[in-house]
């Protein structure tokens, strides 16, 4: 039998509209959410995940101000631009597209951003509050995560679940996420012993690796859900997950595809974000 598809661009459409609705409802009270973004340099990859952050501002009702800067800007230039749009009453949210040229410190850039205005979710306050269980910003991916297996009707509660990688992007934050939606959270990484023993326990697996077939048929129970993060290349070049999607959707319940599971979700979370932090800014939250 062959599992249930979890349709992450019909969900992803969904919180998009929700977004727009509070937007709006801001916009009455004379609130306008505005998310600036600043990218550094010319990688082709950040230009196109750049644009396509404007693209969902816009489709959202949410202003976005680009920053593009030379990919020589001295870390001291990017700092000052940083602390202006902290002091900027019509900035709700900052973003600084990852990765940096070599020359500029991560965890320093990092540092700089407002905690009120990371939609992001990387600074420690937020990652803090996010071990807590304080209210604010939940990062992206793994928000979206926990938002395609709640709208898709998968019960989290009491129920075991694997998530492999332990990155502090998605591994680290989804499994806790996962505990606090009272998940019994295993988490796996590269040297974990009996991989394919612990995920044929799982309900729930997430694959967070990068590596195309990290999870096959036989480590997987009747009926579990997956939910594939990965983004890679098979040999013939299409974007892939880390799940052997075509052996593994005859064995699981549901499952992510790749593309159309995960992917658009990071977007949509992330308007959601700026949501939160035009309610951050105003006293709402
Ligand atoms: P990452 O920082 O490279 O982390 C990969 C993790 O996988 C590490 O914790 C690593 O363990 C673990 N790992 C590597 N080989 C393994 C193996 N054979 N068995 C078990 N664990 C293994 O990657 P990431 O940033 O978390 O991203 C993971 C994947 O998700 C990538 O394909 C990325 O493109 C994708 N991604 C997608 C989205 C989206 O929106 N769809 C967002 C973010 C990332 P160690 O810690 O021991 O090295």
């Amino acid at each position: 039998m062959s599992a249930k598809r979890i349709d992450g661009k019909a969900i992803s459409a969904q919180i998009k509209e929700e977004a727009a609705k509070e937007a709006a409802e801001l916009k009455a009270k004379g609130i306008e959410p505005c998310l600036a973004v600043i990218l550094v340099g010319e990688d082709s990859a950040s230009q196109v995940y750049v644009n396509n952050k404007k693209k969902a501002c816009e489709a959202v009702g949410i202003r976005s101000v680009a920053y593009e800067l030379d990919a020589e800007t001295e870390e001291g230039e990017l700092l000052r631009l940083i602390a202006s749009l902290n002091m900027d009453k019509t900035i709700s949210g900052i973003l600084v597209q990852l990765p940096l040229p070599k020359h500029l410190d991560e965890t320093k850039v990092i540092l700089a951003i407002d905690p009120k205005k990371d939609v992001d979710c990387f600074h420690p306050i937020n990652v803090g509050n996010l071990q807590t269980g304080g209210k604010g910003f939940l990062p992206c991916t793994p928000a979206g995560i926990i938002a395609l297996l709640k709208r898709s009707g998968t019960v989290i509660e009491g129920k075991r679940c694997v998530v492999i990688g332990r990155s502090n992007i998605v591994g680290k934050p989804v499994a806790m996420l996962l505990l606090r939606e009272n998940g019994t959270v295993t988490i796996c990484h590269s040297k974990t012993k009996d991989l394919a023993e612990i995920c044929r326990q799982a309900d729930i697996i997430v694959s967070a690796v990068g590596k195309v077939h990290t999870v096959t048929a036989d480590m997987v129970k009747d009926g579990a859900v997956i939910i594939d993060v990965g983004m890679n290349r098979n040999e013939a070049g299409q974007l892939c997950g880390d799940v052997d999607f075509a052996q593994v959707q005859e064995v699981a319940g549901a499952i992510t595809p790749v593309p159309g599971g995960v992917g658009p979700m990071t977007i949509a979370m992330l308007m959601k974000n700026c949501i939160t932090a035009a309610k951050l800014q105003n006293g709402l939250l």
